[in-house]
């Protein structure tokens, strides 16, 4: 196992790896920028360095500091956590130059998933449901107009170096064709310094349901069953449960094996999560992440397997710690991701936490990295924190969601918290029937009252 690991990133997950390591008996190092100096991990880890300004290309993306602060401590392993250099292959790539161990795939798997044209055809060939659509990228207009005829109207052009649901044009008819694949190609060029893009079939309403995959590196690989990632807001999942209220057990493990193949066929080592839109009963491709996910505390609490251990495990050689027939698969689990933003203008709401009380009792797991008088700065994302509950059914899962909401106090910044109040209130959550537009027409419906 390794001696020491350096955390490169900040907030809740930075403390979440931390956490994994202690256990393990890691040394832990803590990188952080000006702005961070207060954060909870900076005060828990063994060893800390400022590495820039709160600015996070300065800082977190800088790759420069963050090696030269590798060096000064000695970290033989650095964990990227998610955002900033998680996907980042050249960061990879210097990494393994240094003998430094990162923390997740093989470069090289990062950098085809982090290619969608590259990612769907891997993802075809290891036998993943794609989405219909081009072979690949399509540039003539009139290639773009056969294209739709076969598959059907609407299709969506999307830009092979697109990300965070930029990137994208719905097309309904063919009319719309004639301008839409040159206007998406350009602006693909100028946001992402590629204009290449590709079709697919446009899907109406489907759900967002993603497999989460641990990989040995050497062929081994099993999947963790599902999380349901449909509440979404802007394309930025809001409440993320395991298992999902759409799929029944034959459903679950059919997919599951699927993706558990793949990664075997891949070699892929470490965690990752292999991303589908759902619709009448079928699973269609969208991305792989090669990461640790936000959400995946969800499936911690119903398989009560550590990914961040079991990361560590397999990037230090030992392997995992389970195989597929002992995951285990126990009750229901909820996330509700709490920013520190207004619950309905979403503006963010930097400032201190004049009062903080969060929830407990059974089945009730807070990962933030917030405390009463810590100042939340206004350079990063305004997620607080995650209140993850798990219950033996949704049913009680819910109930005990809706109480642990009800004892949550943060006071001196605005938080969504009353949003999922409102949210674990509303029959169609309560039923499971919502896909991956239903938030935002729920917040439209709300704007109007
Ligand atoms: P990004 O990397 O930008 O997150 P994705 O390919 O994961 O891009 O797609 C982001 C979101 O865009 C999906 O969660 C879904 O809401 C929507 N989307 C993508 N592809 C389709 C499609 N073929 N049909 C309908 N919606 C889609």
């Amino acid at each position: 196992m390794f001696n020491k690991v350096l955390i490169a990133n900040r907030g809740e997950i930075a403390l979440r790896i931390l956490r994994a390591c202690k256990e393990l008996g890691i040394q832990t190092v803590a990188v952080h920028s000006t702005a961070d100096a207060n954060a909870m991990h900076v005060k828990l880890a063994d060893e800390t360095v400022c590495i820039g300004p709160p600015a996070s290309r300065e800082s977190y993306l800088n790759i420069h500091e963050i090696m030269a602060a590798c060096e000064i401590t000695g970290a033989d392993a650095i964990h990227p956590g998610y955002g900033f250099l998680s996907e980042n292959a050249k960061f990879a790539d210097v990494l393994e130059a240094h003998n430094i161990t990162f923390i997740g795939p093989k470069a090289d798997h990062i950098r085809v998933m982090g290619d969608k044209i590259e990612a769907k055809k891997t993802a075809k060939a290891l036998g993943i449901p794609v989405v219909p659509g081009s072979d690949g990228e399509v540039r003539e207009t009139e290639d773009a107009k056969r294209i739709a005829a076969e598959i059907g109207y609407p299709v969506i052009i999307k830009a092979a170096s697109g990300g965070g649901g930029r990137g994208m044009k719905v097309v309904r008819s063919e009319a719309e064709m004639l301008t839409a694949l040159q206007t998406t190609r350009s602006e693909a060029g100028a946001a992402f310094g590629d204009d290449a893009v590709y079709i697919e079939k446009f899907l109406g309403k489907p759900r967002h349901i993603e497999i989460q995959v641990l990989g040995d590196g050497k062929g081994g690989g099993i999947h963790l069953w599902e999380r349901d990632c449909s509440l979404q807001r802007r394309h930025q999942k809001v409440w993320e449960e395991a298992v999902s209220p759409a799929l029944d057990d034959e459903a679950r493990k059919k997919i599951g094996d699927i993706c558990a193949k793949a990664i075997q066929g891949l070699g892929y080592s470490g965690a990752g999560t292999i991303e589908f839109l759902y619709e009448d009963g079928e699973f269609y491709f969208i991305e792989m992440n090669t990461r640790l996910q936000v959400e995946h505390p969800v499936t911690e609490m119903i398989t009560r397997i550590d990914l961040v251990n079991e990361q560590l495990r397999v990037a230090a050689g030992t392997g995992m710690s389970i195989r597929q027939e002992d995951v285990p698969l126990s009750g229901h689990a909820i996330e509700c991701r709490i920013n520190a933003e207004h619950p309905s203008t979403f503006v963010p709401s930097p400032g201190e936490i004049t009062f903080y009380h969060p929830p407990g009792g059974l089945g009730v797991r807070i990962d933030s990295g917030v405390y009463q008088g810590y100042r939340i700065p206004p350079y990063y994302d305004s997620l607080i924190g995650k209140l993850i509950v798990h219950g033996r059914t949704r049913e009680e899962c819910l109930a005990r969601l809706k109480r642990s909401l009800e004892e949550f106090v943060i006071e001196g910044v605005e938080t969504t918290l009353p949003l999922f109040r409102d949210l674990v209130a509303d029959p169609d959550m309560a039923n499971g029937d919502y896909d991956i537009h239903w938030l935002e027409h729920y917040l439209a419906g709300k704007a109007a009252e």
